[in-house]
């Protein structure tokens, strides 16, 4: 039984990119590499880069006599990853796929086909969508081939290199249902995905070392159409941004075959990010051409209620859950993303927790602190900090100064402020300065009295200037803006 549901109508908040009538059909499948120390089924190591061929063992090479023995670990990164999506974890049979390929030894991929360890889950979005999971099943990754020649590509190569480092790494294959229906919603559940890899210790999530790869499934229907037509798979996308690209422009190209009175056939297609276009790559293979079969040498991985349970209980606060633990807090959405994604919101819910204005928190984690570092930055001094600021004792621009500093050398920000001259001013001193300035000035005053938006706007400036300029810069220009604006309405 399926635990999901489609939402056509939350996801379709994206403007439509297709011609009036037309609508998007995108499934995704990412592959992950998880991060074991070994690999799938051998003692090789699973690292990425080190010389060629040299994380390699006889079993991973695909040598005569050599027998699989799975990785433990690897095992248990997926079964995480399939609680984490919401999936039936269930008893899973390895399957041979069978195709040729240089860099895979064996010439067959040990998978999973029709008995996956995962299926049946759902991925909530931030952005309130959800995307049903089909399966979450394990398998094993390929070599690397080289084709040197002038483009690279194997046809006009003079010879190929192959780098068998990679062969055997456990990967996890996560499958949606094809219920996406735009670029940006394709973005948003690879980025949340991702996100929930890193967060439960699975993957290192890097797109940039081939970690996670993504796959696009496109086809396009009549807007509002119950069918699922031919779909072409786009391989190749090695970045989010590609990935919105791809897709939008392999959409378009169904359309436009389909106005013409043609239509699109299945296939496997490569994307050319410099091109900004799909090529085709090879007709996509039915199920059936890759021989899937029940591995013999492996027996069925039957994980126990308790190990599933034990695992569950493994699991860290997911994102979406320490998102809304700060959005309660009073942050925006888009804030609590924001400091989620930067690993920050445990720091700026403590902050907040101690007494802290929300706001000003999380202005700082999302400008003001380099990701590194600001981990060991100690919450309870960051809420001095913005305390400091919201009594305005420090002005923004100050406080920006002294959280630097904190992040370096560990100091309270009452410290830091105290060594820099940063001294409390207080409300009394400030407004005593603003009176006798306006008193100095009458003509200025009168201007910014008087004067409409604009003219106010610009003689608040010569005002909190000449303040900024008596005060060393140390007074709040918000402050000195509010009482401009008190003493005027009186
Ligand atoms: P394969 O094993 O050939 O890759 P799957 O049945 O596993 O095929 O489907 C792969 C992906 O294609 C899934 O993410 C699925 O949601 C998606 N998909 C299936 N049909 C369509 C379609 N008509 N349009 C877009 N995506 C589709
Ligand atoms: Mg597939």
């Amino acid at each position: 039984m399926s635990q999901t549901r489609t939402e056509t109508e939350s996801a379709s908040s994206e403007p439509n990119l297709l011609p009036e009538g037309w609508e998007m059909v995108i499934g995704l499948e990412v592959h992950a590499e998880l991060a074991t120390q070994t690999k799938m089924f051998s003692p090789a190591r699973n690292q990425f880069g080190g010389d060629p061929n040299t994380n390699v063992h006889p079993v991973c090479l695909g040598l005569p006599g050599t027998l699989p023995v799975v990785n433990e670990k690897a095992v248990e990164h997926s079964i995480r990853i399939g609680l984490a999506l919401n999936c039936t974890v269930q008893r899973c049979i390895w399957a041979r796929k069978n195709y040729f390929y240089p860099d895979m030894p064996k010439d067959y991929q040990i998978s999973q086909y029709d008995k996956p360890l995962n299926v049946d889950g759902w991925l909530d979005l931030p952005g309130g969508s959800r995307v049903g999971i089909e399966r979450a099943h394990m398998e094993e990754d390929t070599g690397k081939s080289t084709h040197v020649g002038v483009s690279g590509r194997i046809h006009d190569a003079g010879y190929s290199l192959v780098d068998y480092n990679r062969a055997g790494v456990p990967l996890i294959e996560i499958v949606t249902r094809p219920e996406i229906r735009g670029p940006e919603q394709a973005k948003e559940y690879v980025e949340e995905l991702r996100s929930i890899l890193v967060t439960i210790g699975a993957s290192d999530g890097k797109m940039e070392e081939g970690s996670l790869r993504v796959d696009a499934n496109v086809s396009v229907r009549p807007t509002g159409a119950d069918e699922l037509r031919t779909r072409c798979e786009v391989k190749n996308v090695n970045s989010l941004r590609s990935l919105g690209r791809a897709i939008i422009y392999e959409a378009r190209r169904h359309v436009d075959l389909y106005e013409a009175g043609d239509s699109p056939r299945q296939e496997t297609r490569h994307w050319d990010e410099e091109a900004g276009r799909s090529r085709p790559g090879r007709s996509k293979e039915e199920a059936e051409d890759y021989r899937y079969f029940a591995d013999p040498d492996l027996v069925p991985i039957d994980p126990s209620a308790e190990w599933i349970a034990e695992i569950a209980a493994s699991i860290p606060a997911l994102p979406k859950e320490r998102r809304d633990a700060l959005i309660g807090k009073g942050a925006s959405a888009e804030a609590a993303a924001m400091a989620v994604g930067r690993q920050l919101d445990a720091l700026a819910l403590a902050a907040i927790e101690a007494g802290a204005d929300a706001d000003r928190v999380l202005t700082h984690v999302a400008n003001n602190l380099a990701v590194d570092g600001a981990q060991n930055l100690d919450a309870g001094h960051l809420a001095e900090l913005v305390k400091m600021e919201t009594d305005g004792a420090l002005t923004a621009t100050q406080a920006k100064q002294v959280l630097a500093e904190m992040v370096e050398t560990g100091s309270a920000p009452g410290a830091v402020a105290a060594a820099h001259g940063f001294e409390a001013m207080d409300t009394g001193e400030l407004e005593t300065l603003v009176d006798q300035l306006i008193a100095d000035s009458p003509e200025e005053w009168e201007r910014f009295v008087a004067g409409d938006d604009k003219a106010r706007h610009k003689m608040q400036g010569f005002f909190t200037g000449q303040i900024m300029k008596a005060t060393k810069g140390q007074a709040d220009g918000k402050a000195v803006n509010q009482l401009l604006n008190q003493r005027a309405s009186r």
